[in-house]
């Protein structure tokens, strides 16, 4: 009998109507389980461990992340699988953190929620959270677990945790991973695309990373940008990263005060990764001058990443105690299939 461990962290899934406000808030896992009968019927060893109190995702920060991957490290002797439950808002940056932070996973992880709460009749819940118990119980032939990585099933699909965005604040499809092929898709059975699995390739145990630095932030380009709004967010105090939300294949103005301040930035030390504003495609950053000028001013390429993948990697490497250099060497490396060299 497959063991799985529920993490409840909160989100829609398990959100009531507050009755004065009307507005939905994050309620226990009783109310949550209670709604889904269905759930006896899986012939799994079920337990559950909760979030005291269960948060809005929008509340998230790395310090939650440490609280799960905690749990998962405490208890990754003791089940097959873990299921995470997560409001939608920042799944695919949890997803990410947990990527980078679960070093030598070989369980999976598989991190769901709803758009509608579990106790509305049309909920989509019930769905996601049979399909992800599931998903963490598979097993390939020789019993090894199908799924070995991080992933978010939602809808009818698997995804790779660190490529994967969410794109809908209104449907039930409401995640994507525009560079990466689905893990699985879900009709009447689990087809899983097993090329498209990750496994890593050491056979080292469990090793979880618990400090991600927050000195990392997205800088996103807009035509008008001011020398003065540039100048001012380089210099915002004790950051070390940026993501640099470029225009197109990776492009943005070529002019001096804009290279300037980005050379100089890259010559005080601050790591700048340049990706993509579009969610499909990557930075080539050969392909334009526009591109070019950026490269030779210090940035370095984040080829496909996903702008969620891009902040908690950095976070992840400042958090290991690397210098600039060792920061740099390792965004163009993939580290957990994060990004396509
Ligand atoms: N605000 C909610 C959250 O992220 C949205 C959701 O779960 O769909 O927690």
């Amino acid at each position: 009998m497959p063991r799985i461990l529920i993490i409840y962290t909160g989100g829609t899934i398990g959100m009531i109507e507050n009755p004065a406000t009307h507005a939905l808030q994050p309620f226990d896992f009783t109310h949550l389980i209670d709604n889904v009968p269905k759930i006896k019927k899986l012939d799994y060893e079920i337990d559950n461990i909760q979030f005291d109190p269960p948060i809005d995702s929008s509340n998230m920060n790395p310090g939650h992340w440490r609280d799960m991957a905690r749990a998962i490290e405490e208890h990754y002797d003791g089940y097959d699988g873990f299921v995470v439950l997560h409001g939608t808002d920042t799944m695919a940056y949890t997803a990410s953190a947990l990527s980078f932070m679960l070093e030598n996973l070989h369980k999976p992880v598989i991190i769901t929620g709803s758009q509608l709460p579990i106790g509305e009749v049309r909920t989509d819940g019930e769905e996601n959270l049979i399909t992800a118990l599931q998903v963490a119980a598979a097993t390939d032939q020789d019993g090894s677990p199908m799924v070995q990585e991080v992933a978010i099933l939602f809808d009818n699909s698997l995804w790779r945790g660190n490529r994967s965005t969410k794109m809908s604040a209104d449907n039930f499809n409401a995640f994507h991973s525009y560079n990466y092929p689905p893990l699985a898709t879900v009709g009447l059975g689990i087809e899983f695309r097993r090329t498209a699995l990750y496994r890593t390739p050491s056979h080292r145990p469990l090793k979880v990373r618990y400090d991600m630095d927050p000195g990392v932030m997205f800088l996103e380009l807009n035509p008008g940008m001011t020398a003065q709004t540039l100048h001012h967010l380089l210099h915002t105090p004790g950051i070390k990263g940026i993501v640099l939300k470029t225009y197109g294949a990776g492009n943005s103005p070529s002019e001096r005060w804009f290279t300037d301040e980005i050379r100089q930035a890259c010559d005080r030390g601050v790591v700048i990764l340049n990706v993509t504003q579009c969610v499909d495609g990557g930075v080539r950053g050969t392909l334009y001058e526009t591109g070019n000028s950026l490269t030779a001013a210090g940035a370095v390429s984040g080829h496909d990443i996903t702008s969620e993948a891009a902040i908690t990697k950095l976070m992840y490497l400042f958090g290991m105690g690397l210098d600039a250099d060792k920061v740099k060497h390792y965004l163009n490396c993939a580290l957990c299939g994060e990004v396509t060299l």
